[in-house]
């Protein structure tokens, strides 16, 4: 019976158990409620899917929309290791939100 409650936040990107025909598998959480909103990454277009739906057909998290602010707020967990790499990483995810925002 019980199909447990998926956590999601509104904001997050998440992968579903089947893709969209577009072929992408990529949606980001853009309404939550008794039904929620998703919108493809890739071709833009959205779908509404009853929660339990949402629930079943959940395969995991891309991205969470607390882990991009916390990003976005500087690298501050950076470690010593890898420290060149990860100002790349933060460079390109700057240029990303500039992009969607
Ligand atoms: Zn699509």
């Amino acid at each position: 019976m019980a199909i447990p409650i998926t956590p999601v936040g509104l904001g997050d990107t998440v992968r579903l158990k089947k893709p969209h025909p577009c072929g992408a598998n990529e949606w980001e959480v853009v309404r939550l409620g008794a039904d929620i909103r998703l919108h493809c990454c890739s071709c833009g277009r959205s779908v509404m899917l009853e929660r339990y739906e949402f629930d079943r057909r959940f395969r995991g998290f891309i991205q969470r929309a607390e882990d991009r602010e916390r990003a976005g707020a500087g690298g501050t967990g950076a470690g010593s290791a890898g420290a060149e790499d990860a100002g790349a990483a933060g460079d390109a995810g700057a240029k990303n939100a500039r992009d969607r925002f």
